[in-house]
């Protein structure tokens, strides 16, 4: 055993935790539970545990389907929700091993974004990131299923009283904060009812994991308060809906943050003006995977804070990439504010490191920034400054992603195929459907 899975075990002795909750992730980004007594703590880190991989989304077809998982001890956390009680709980994010050839798994979304942070590697840097997922909390009815009433009416950054919403949010914090979060920031946002949380920027995979958990701590703790925590993008016509902006930055082998230089103009280095690039040069086909949902394009309308055009910013907020104020070089960074909170963390983020490596790779040129309100201009303003449209659709987005080699081989031969596949049949099930909106529209008209 090594050191950290020693240490994992010796807590599991010290905390008296009794069960332990195995994790990973499905293509889809939903967390999966596989629960073990915990004096098989020792058994998983040597041998792994066993699983039949063919009943979840997107893994494996039937005939190969035993999986094995083994956990990575550095993502030990007792769950916050039993406290109180005289033993606990501890849960453990898994990579998946395929058994018939001992190989880490390639349709394991974690395995997807190692290989882009070994990509990274090979090329001298190290990735950090950080995420600022924003949420909605509702009421439930008698039934206890959710609504879209909100229990609150704050708006952005106001205060308690008017923010009733807020003891909830202080014991979400507490609950993330027992998992070992930095919480950085937690304000009320602009829409009523919804909230954001920000933690501490961290290495991709750690940050990845760290969404994946707290999507779960949320939902579980607004649960405990009788309120439906909601990551759906856009739950609410016409007023905000839920993102979660991105941080990005790489740091040299010795520490250095390879983005800042004194010297340019907006503090960004060469390095990052490329990896800017790259990111615009593949934003269409890295919507498919961070705006996942039909729901997701209902966010991306001009008006409401989200990104609809491919352009980047020191200035404004309208633009898909804005270069926010540094005060210190370690702080420099770009954020990418297209991705939203129902996204899968893992295949998202590899995505989105690929597309900035590939920039870095070709020498891309990065474009002038655009500091004016980009969802004021017309359609000839924007052909002059050749700003292009985020696709506006998950059908368009599926569409630009199979067209963008870069993008589609990130995700691996296993992912890529399935996701299209997933994603088209959604967006099929969803072109054949009748809404509400049409039965209030044209029923009783004609
Ligand atoms: N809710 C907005 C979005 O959809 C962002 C608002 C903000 O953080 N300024 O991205
Ligand atoms: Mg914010
Ligand atoms: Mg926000
Ligand atoms: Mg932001």
């Amino acid at each position: 055993l090594t050191t950290a899975e020693e240490e994992v075990l010796n807590e599991i002795e010290e905390e008296d935790v009794d069960f332990l909750r195995l994790q990973f992730t499905d293509i889809l980004g939903t967390v999966k539970n596989v629960a073990v007594p915990a004096r098989q703590a020792e058994k998983a880190f040597t041998d792994g545990i066993y699983f039949d991989g063919s009943s979840i989304e997107g893994f494996v077809r039937i005939q190969e389907s035993d999986m094995r998982l083994v956990p990575d001890p550095d993502t030990f956390a007792i769950l916050p929700w039993r406290q109180g009680e005289e033993s606990a709980a501890a849960r453990m994010i898994c990579d998946v091993y395929d058994t018939s050839t001992d190989e880490p798994f390639e349709g394991d979304p974690r395995r997807v974004l190692k290989n882009a942070l070994e990509r990274a590697e090979e090329m001298g840097y190290e990735v950090n990131f950080a995420p600022e997922p924003e949420f909605f909390m509702f009421e439930e009815d008698e039934d206890g299923r959710a609504t879209t009433d909100t229990a609150d009416h704050g708006g952005y950054f106001d205060l308690a009283p008017k923010d009733l919403a807020s003891d909830v949010r202080r014991d979400i914090i507490y609950g993330l904060e027992d998992m070992g979060f930095e919480i950085e920031a937690s304000h009320h946002e602009v829409a009523r009812g919804q909230y954001e949380i920000n933690f501490e920027y961290d290495d991709a995979l750690s940050t990845a994991d760290n969404v994946a958990t707290f999507r779960t701590v949320v939902r579980a703790i607004a649960a405990q308060h009788d309120l439906h925590a909601t990551f759906m993008p856009k739950p609410i016509p016409k007023i905000n809906g839920s993102g979660m902006h991105t941080h990005m930055s790489l740091m040299t082998e010795d520490g250095e943050n390879a983005f800042h230089d004194e010297s340019d103009e907006f503090n960004l280095s060469d390095t990052a003006h490329s990896y800017l690039a790259g990111v615009l040069e593949h934003a269409p086909a890295i919507t498919a995977i961070a705006n996942p949902t039909v729901n997701s394009y209902k966010r991306l309308v001009p008006g409401y804070e989200a990104p609809v055009y491919v352009a980047w910013s020191d200035r404004n907020r309208s633009a898909l990439v804005r270069k926010p104020a540094a005060r210190i070089p370690a702080a420099s960074r770009i954020e990418l504010r297209s991705p939203d909170p129902s996204c899968n963390p893992y295949l998202a983020f590899a995505v989105m490191i690929q597309a900035g490596l590939d920039g870095i790779e070709q020498d891309l040129e990065c474009p002038d920034p655009v500091r004016e309100n980009i969802y004021e201009f017309d359609e000839a303003k924007r052909e002059e400054y050749g700003i292009e449209t985020l696709p506006s659709n998950l059908g368009e987005a599926v569409d630009a992603l199979e067209e963008d080699e870069v993008i589609y081989d990130a995700l691996g031969e296993h992912v890529a195929p399935k996701f299209v596949e997933a994603k088209s049949q959604e967006f099929e099930e969803y072109l054949v459907d009748v809404s509400d909106w049409e039965l209030d529209r044209y029923l009783e008209t004609f």
